[in-house]
């Protein structure tokens, strides 16, 4: 498909088009915190801060998303004129009425990053994985509807490592259109039919082969600037052997378990679902939940599979880069770096599994006082 190239001042018009036929939704800074929100005009799109501190995945995902309403009512038989029951045995009864909600707007995002888009593709899998055994018809009516056109990352942050992932800052997975920044303006690649569709505005003029160059200067000098910090090789045996090992007990004593990780993550997409009956109306609705939490996994009994802090927090490197692998053939990581960068008390996933993924002498055996007290 073509390179089309649109100038910095036509970006406003452009997304003035989309929004004639969809949700618009793009990187905007309100009180200093970039955030993805939906774009009228007037808005500038802020595409100098890299990452917006959320991924766009609320989008799809929403954080708490009602899907359920009901309303209990009481069934009296009527009676014939002699009191008795209109329907012999019939008594007062309970009723429930229940309305199912799925909204799905049509909706392009603007400005996210490959990274970003990478994360929805992992979480595709989850929703709509395994052939459709477990679909989702929430969250892939939304996916659906949803145009992702992102933005190649000139300035890789300290943080990002989607290289070492097999990923890149001007990565193409799941992304329906790829813009990168150049003079004067950006160039646009269509990589899908939604893509395509999406550049059909009149502002587009082809690029020229100077464009075209410039992008991939763009582009390969940022793949210069990405951190490399370890290779996937051994990773996934390596913490399969290490299950049992007391680095985990060291490297999870500075988390204090609130779960900013898993809420800024492109990928993780564990939820809850609870019920809110206020007298005989009701929603059920669900709500992102996290592997940190220690009511996560407690069972009924009271039983929990995953007492210890440091069970938890092995959980969430070794799903990502073990159990979700040997399910998906994937990794449940795109290297953006957001936990990174807002864990508060600075906790690495990169230096984890620097530790954790690299071959360790085996040190089980009884946990020591300390473990036995994490809680
Ligand atoms: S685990 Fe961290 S680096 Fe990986 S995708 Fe999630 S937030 Fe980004
Ligand atoms: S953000 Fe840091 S402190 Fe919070 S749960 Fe994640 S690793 Fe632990």
């Amino acid at each position: 498909m073509a390179i089309k190239f649109l100038k910095q001042d036509q970006l406003p018009a452009f997304l003035g088009y989309l929004a004639e036929k969809a949700r618009v939704v793009a990187p905007v800074k309100t009180d200093g915190v970039v955030q993805f929100e939906p774009w009228t005009a007037g808005k500038d799109v802020e595409l100098d801060v890299l990452l917006a501190k959320q991924s766009p995945k609320e989008w799809v995902f929403p954080q708490t998303e009602t899907y359920l309403k009901f309303q209990y009512s009481t069934v009296v038989p009527e009676q014939s004129d002699e009191g008795e029951d209109a329907a012999e045995g019939a008594v007062p009864h309970e009723m429930i009425e229940v309305e199912s909600l799925n909204e799905a707007p049509t909706q392009v995002i603007f400005g996210l990053r490959p990274c970003d888009a990478r994360g929805f593709v992992q979480m595709d899998q989850v929703f709509g994985g395994y052939g459709g055994f477990y679909f989702d018809p929430l969250y892939n009516a939304r996916r659906a509807a949803t145009t992702l056109l992102a933005v190649t990352c000139r300035d890789p942050r300290s943080t990002c490592f989607c290289a070492a992932l097999d990923g890149g800052p001007a990565g193409t997975e799941g992304v329906d259109a790829l813009f990168t920044q150049v003079d004067g303006g950006f160039t646009a690649e269509p990589l899908t039919e939604k893509g395509e569709t999406a550049l059909g505005f009149s502002g587009f003029a082809d690029a020229t082969d100077a464009q075209t160059s410039q992008a991939d200067s763009v582009k390969s000098e940022a793949v210069t600037k990405v951190d490399a910090p370890f290779t996937l090789e051994g990773i996934r045996d390596n913490l399969h052997d290490n299950i049992e090992d007391k680095g985990w007990h060291d490297l999870c004593m500075r988390c204090i378990s609130c779960g900013t990780c898993t809420y800024v993550c492109p990928s993780c997409y564990c939820f809850s679902i609870n019920d809110e009956l206020v007298e005989a109306k009701g929603e059920r609705y669900r709500v992102w939940d996290n592997c940190f939490n220690p009511l996560y996994t407690e069972e009924t009994s009271g039983h929990n599979p995953r007492a210890q802090k440091s069970n938890r927090f092995r959980n969430r490197f070794s799903h990502k880069f073990w159990y979700y692998p040997d399910k998906y053939d994937s990794l449940l990581c795109s290297g953006c770096g957001r936990c990174i960068m807002h864990c508060p008390t600075r906790i690495d996933i990169r230096e984890v599994l620097q530790v954790m993924g690299s071959p360790r002498a085996a040190a089980s055996g009884e946990p020591t006082e300390a473990e036995g007290k994490e809680a």
